[in-house]
């Protein structure tokens, strides 16, 4: 597997639990606005065995794992990893992701216990706004669909980027989650220029306002609760 960092502990990346964080290296998508951009690229970081990740993962004194990137599910033997870990029985296990590769996602399944599931934008807009050449929509909503009908908690959320995201994609995003029969917290976050995005990517792209994303509140599905996290 090709690992970016590990963060012996994190007490932000899954709400009410402690947990150690594994960026994985390599992402399928070009999303402009990446925070981690220098991870983007598959040859970044370094290839470590499962039995040494696993060594190095579980000598964290944390009542769970978060596993991150980058992009998890483009690691062949990510669901490997998960089996290992999953022996722990008592530690959460959560997979940040964006669903575009649901042939892995389906073989961990078996070993999470949440996921937070980026949702990029609506559907329309996949293929631009994650600069790819294949719309990725239809593998993004085997994703979902894949999880909904597990066991696995899923938890929705989008970046809210001024100067790409308008309200109205997040209420369609809203109508579209529920459609597929999710009810819960759908959490938007805001986009924050960063040491970790690049200069000429995001020149077009503002910090945004809460009062904008917030316009759309009245107007959300019942069942689908929004919640504002911004940094
Ligand atoms: S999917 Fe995530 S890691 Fe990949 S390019 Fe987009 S923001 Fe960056």
């Amino acid at each position: 597997m090709r690992v970016s960092s590990i963060i012996d502990i994190s007490l932000v990346d899954v709400p009410g639990i402690p947990v150690t964080v594994l960026f994985t290296a390599g992402c399928n998508l070009d999303c402009p606005y990446c925070q981690n951009a220098e991870i983007i690229p598959l040859d970044s970081g370094e290839e470590i065995t499962i039995d040494l990740l696993v060594e190095q993962l579980r000598g964290n004194l944390t009542d769970g794992y978060c596993i991150t990137g980058g992009e998890p599910t483009i690691q062949k033997d990510l669901p490997e990893l998960l089996r290992e870990l999953r022996l722990e029985k008592s530690k959460h296990i959560n997979l940040n992701t964006q669903g575009t590769v649901p042939d892995i996602l389906k073989k961990s399944i078996p070993f999470l216990d949440s996921v937070w599931f980026d949702m990029k934008t609506i559907p329309e807009c996949y293929r631009e706004v994650t600069r790819v050449k294949n719309n990725p929509w239809p593998r993004v909503e085997r994703s979902i669909k894949l999880i909904l009908d597990s066991e696995v908690s899923f938890w929705p959320r989008t970046t809210y980027v001024g100067g790409l995201t308008k309200p109205s994609d997040i209420l369609k995003i809203s109508e579209i989650l529920k459609d597929f029969g999710f009810e819960g917290s759908y959490v938007i976050q805001n986009y924050i220029k960063s040491s970790g995005t690049r200069e000429e990517d995001v020149k077009g792209f503002a910090e945004p306002l809460l009062d904008e994303a917030k316009s759309i509140l009245g107007k959300i599905p019942e069942g689908i609760k929004i919640q504002f996290e911004w940094r």
